[in-house]
């Protein structure tokens, strides 16, 4: 709630599964109006609609997308938006360097980058507006570790921690807070999406380790979006206690 007691609006991106998903039904839980946006209209709807939450196309990929997605619902036009979770992400591939393939490089950074730049360059008047705003973006360890194969995601995720971290000074002494949630491994179809549908080489990545669950992650966006005004939780990394880098996972034999 805000001050003069009506609820919240928060915007999720990337909310048709995973993360994004998790994040929409913990924020409506936690008394947010929810409006959520991903390409896939049904699964958005599917994830959002059952929880009393908006659901909208969007590609943040897409300039005429997101204006579509803001001109669809009045409530994120103005002072009602307090929180824009940033999600929409992911990794293609795990291509060396040397044989890097520059389209999944470039749909990488358009995605985890310049989406949640165009998102937050669009609605940051609405969260200044709100007199309380705070936009949250999802990176990973991968914004601050590198591994072999990684580079074109890690390269991404490192360039989003500095438009998160370069946003937190240029907004000092506004009332937005921004917060960067950095995850290790979250079992979503991020593994799916990243190995193009192969389910087999997906299911590798968790064998015989726990991972994060998504909803794991969302607690984490919801604790920093429900802490006082006043207090900015900068970054939080959560990882598997199974993971302690990105290259450094306790597997089980025989799980
Ligand atoms: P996921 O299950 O594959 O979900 C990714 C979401 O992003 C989907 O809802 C997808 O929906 C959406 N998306 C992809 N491209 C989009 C675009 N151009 N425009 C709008 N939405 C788009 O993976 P996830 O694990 O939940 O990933 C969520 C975030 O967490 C990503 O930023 C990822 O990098 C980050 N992360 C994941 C892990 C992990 O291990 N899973 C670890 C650290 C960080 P549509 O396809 O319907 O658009």
């Amino acid at each position: 709630m805000n001050e003069s007691g009506s609820r919240k609006t928060a915007v999720v991106t990337g909310a048709s599964a995973g993360i994004g998903a998790a994040t929409v039904h913990r924020l409506v839980a936690d008394g947010f109006r929810v409006v959520a946006g991903a390409r896939r209209l049904e699964r958005v709807r599917a994830v959002a609609e059952p929880v009393g939450a908006a659901a909208l196309a969007l590609d943040v990929t897409d300039p005429a997308s997101i204006a579509a997605f803001l001109a669809g619902r009045e409530e994120i036009q103005g002072p009602a938006l307090h929180l824009l979770v940033n999600n929409a992400g992911g990794a293609l591939g795990l291509d060396p360097v040397a044989t890097a393939d520059e389209e999944r490089w470039q749909t990488m950074f358009e995605t985890n980058v310049l989406g949640t730049l165009r998102m937050t360059r669009e609605l940051l008047p609405a969260l200044l507006a709100s007199e309380d705003g705070h936009v949250v973006n999802v990176g990973s360890i991968a914004g601050f570790e590198t591994y072999p194969g990684g580079a074109g995601y890690t390269a991404a995720k490192h360039a989003l921690r500095a438009l998160t971290r370069t946003l937190r000074l240029e907004l000092l002494g506004r009332p937005v807070r921004v917060t960067e949630i950095a995850p290790g491994l979250v079992e979503t179809e991020f593994s799916l999406v990243r190995f193009a549908g192969d389910a087999e080489r997906a299911g590798k990545v968790y064998a015989g380790m726990t991972p994060l669950t998504a909803a794991d992650v969302a607690d984490a966006i919801a604790w920093a979006a429900t802490r006082p005004s006043h207090v900015d939780v900068d970054e939080i990394v959560i990882r598997p206690r199974d993971q302690a880098a990105a290259t450094l996972v306790h597997r089980r034999s025989g799980d």
